[in-house]
């Protein structure tokens, strides 16, 4: 920030204090009340339009900072600006992390909106989170994953925000810095964990297939001779400089570091401020670990009963084992065997996508806008290798653009993989998949969020509310009768919601409790009830990634209790509607603050 803009925040903030203050004068009672009302009124207009002109400079600041984050939100202007993950622009960063929290602490919050008071705290949390992350966490020196280049370029070449033309032109002088940005990251890399250098090797593949498709647009675009021909040079040596740092990082794995490599578990402290940073629950990471336990040992009793029910209809003959964890198995196995074909899969998902729209209005559950395009198509092979599926939605800013629904492809898998994926994602549980990624799970929240009016809450969403919402409509789904209220439904429902609630407890063993490879893999086919292909899949995200696996139970387990604290509250005018409406209004904000501002009488 300059000196100008600094002295002009100056300014604004004394004029907000001043503004606070009214003047009571000593007059007419009628007369004084009117020009009472009168003053609060225009005080609370000038605050209000205070704090918006504070936003959005904060914003304006922020675009510059992270021209990532202003792209992926859907603002291109500074597209042709690779930041380059080096000293110099870490500690600008956290320059303009402390200058903005001093700022805001100025603020005089209960003065505001409610509305504006949640803005306010969505930035000063996530400034406190990102300078927690650069100071403390350093990811950038034991992920050699996080530098990858990829997204931004992909984000330019297939976003439709330009003709072209235009795309390239940006792409072409964003290409310049790709050589300085992989020097920076190979010297920012400082004892990596093994896992993420491995991760970071195989996903080189999917950048390397980002700058192929660049050159095909290039040469098939009306870019003159000259432009091309610099492209192509530029190109080239984007391609040198990632061969350079997959070298360096081959060169790793080679002769690993002197000390050995960084543990991937990232250990009790960073776990704790971790999950208060990402999650922002009123409950501790440990407190959220207990809850998760407890709800494991509830399914697991209403498994027991749905199995014993389903027994004789599903098992024939069979005998019963005595252990109920035993008969949940074989019940669940058996149900399994009812999947789609491998190469039904993705007609399968299209098919039961206007399905759940139709559902959902007869029903009255939630407004839903059918002219925004959801497309269902292959995951990106740069983003492949962490989930099966995953919801892609435009920015903020972009709110006509496609929404991708990206399933990773089976081609390419043994055909025991691909039996073990498909019985995982099985009848009854593709449909709940599809209510969780799309409608009215994550495909519909970001609608909804995409249309509140705080560009804030839009932009900083919280995962746990996101993750929570889509977890929650699968339960409420279920409960207004899709998939027809039968046992095996609800038997699924059960062993889907028990992911969420185990992925919490092996996050938590794994990071902190130090849980091996081989217990997990026993944990997650045992008691979680999962296939072998699922097993190996979440024992590779729980290496790669921390706390995230619990935004899921979270953020779920605090929505489902703010419903119930509104039914006490409202009695017999209690709608779902009206309260799946409301929530979705104020963006991705932490359920803990949409609850506040829903509570108010
Ligand atoms: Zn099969
Ligand atoms: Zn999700």
């Amino acid at each position: 920030m300059s000196d100008y803009r600094a002295v002009a925040l100056s300014v604004l903030l004394a004029g907000l204090s001043c503004s606070l203050s009214l003047p009571v004068q000593a007059a007419k009672q009628a007369k004084q009340q009117d020009a009472k009302q009168d003053a609060k009124q225009q005080a609370g207009a000038v605050r209000a339009a205070q704090f918006a002109t504070m936003r959005a400079q904060f914003l304006k600041e922020f675009w510059q900072q992270d021209p990532e984050s202003a792209m992926a939100a859907g603002r291109f202007e500074l597209g042709a600006k690779l930041s380059l993950p080096d000293e110099a622009g870490r500690n600008a960063y956290l320059r303009f992390c402390e200058r903005w929290l001093a700022t805001l602490a100025k603020v005089a919050a209960d003065q505001l909106t409610a509305n504006d008071q949640t803005d306010l705290a969505l930035i000063r949390n996530t400034l406190e989170a990102n300078r927690w992350y650069l100071q403390t966490y350093r990811e950038f020196a034991w992920n050699p994953s996080q530098h990858n280049v990829a997204g931004g370029f992909d984000n330019l070449l297939n976003t439709d925000f330009a003709p072209k033309e235009h795309r390239l032109r940006l792409i072409s002088e964003r290409l310049k810095a790709v050589p300085a940005y992989y020097q920076a990251a190979q010297q920012s890399i400082d004892q990596p964990t093994l896992e993420h250098t491995q991760l970071a090797l195989a996903q080189m593949a999917g950048t390397r297939a980002v700058f192929a498709q660049i050159q095909q647009e290039a040469q098939t675009s009306s870019l003159n001779k000259a432009e091309k021909a610099e492209l192509q040079i530029r190109l080239q040596s984007a391609g040198k400089a990632l061969d350079g740092y997959a070298a360096f990082l081959q060169a790793l794995i080679a002769h690993p570091p002197a000390q050995g490599w960084r543990s991937f578990r990232i250990g009790s402290d960073l776990y704790a401020a971790k999950f208060k940073a990402d999650i922002q629950s009123p409950l501790s990471a440990q407190e959220m670990y207990q809850k998760a336990l407890a709800a494991k040992a509830e399914s697991h009793q209403r498994m027991a009963e749905l199995a014993d029910q389903l027994w004789p209809r599903v098992m024939g003959e069979v005998a019963r084992p005595a252990d109920a964890t035993q008969r949940i198995k074989l019940v669940i196995d058996k149900l399994s065997e009812q999947h789609v074909q491998p190469d039904q899969l993705f007609a399968e998902i299209r098919r039961q996508l206007p399905q759940l729209e139709a559902w959902i209005q007869q029903h009255d559950l939630l407004s839903l806008d059918t002219r925004k395009p959801l497309v269902v198509r292959e995951t990106p092979e740069y983003e492949r290798g962490v989930s099966v599926a995953s919801i892609e939605a435009p920015g903020i800013f972009r709110p006509h653009d496609k929404t991708y629904y990206n399933v990773t492809p089976l081609t390419g898998q043994s055909a025991e993989q691909i039996e073990s994926t498909l019985r995982e994602y099985n009848h009854w549980v593709l449909q709940i998949l599809n209510i969780h990624e799309a409608i009215p799970g994550h495909y519909t929240q970001l609608q909804h969020a995409n249309q509140s009016p705080s560009v804030i809450k839009a932009l900083f969403g919280n995962g746990a509310m996101i993750e929570g919402w889509a977890v929650y409509s699968e339960r409420m789904m279920l409960e207004s009768g899709y998939g027809g209220n039968t046992p095996e439904m609800w038997l699924m429902y059960y062993k889907w919601n028990l992911r969420a609630i185990c992925n919490t407890i092996l996050d938590y063993q794994v990071h902190v409790m130090g849980m091996s490879e081989q217990e997990a893999k026993r944990f997650l086919t045992q008691e979680a009830f999962q296939t072998q292909a699922e097993a190996d899949g979440k024992w590779k995200r729980v290496q790669y990634t921390s706390v995230q696996l619990t935004s899921y139970f979270s953020g779920y387990a605090d929505i489902m209790a703010l419903r119930e604290e509104l039914k006490q509250q409202r009695g017999t005018q209690f709608r779902l509607k009206p309260f799946h409406e409301q929530f979705l209004s104020y963006g991705s904000a932490p359920v803990g603050m949409i609850r506040q501002l829903m509570l108010k009488p």
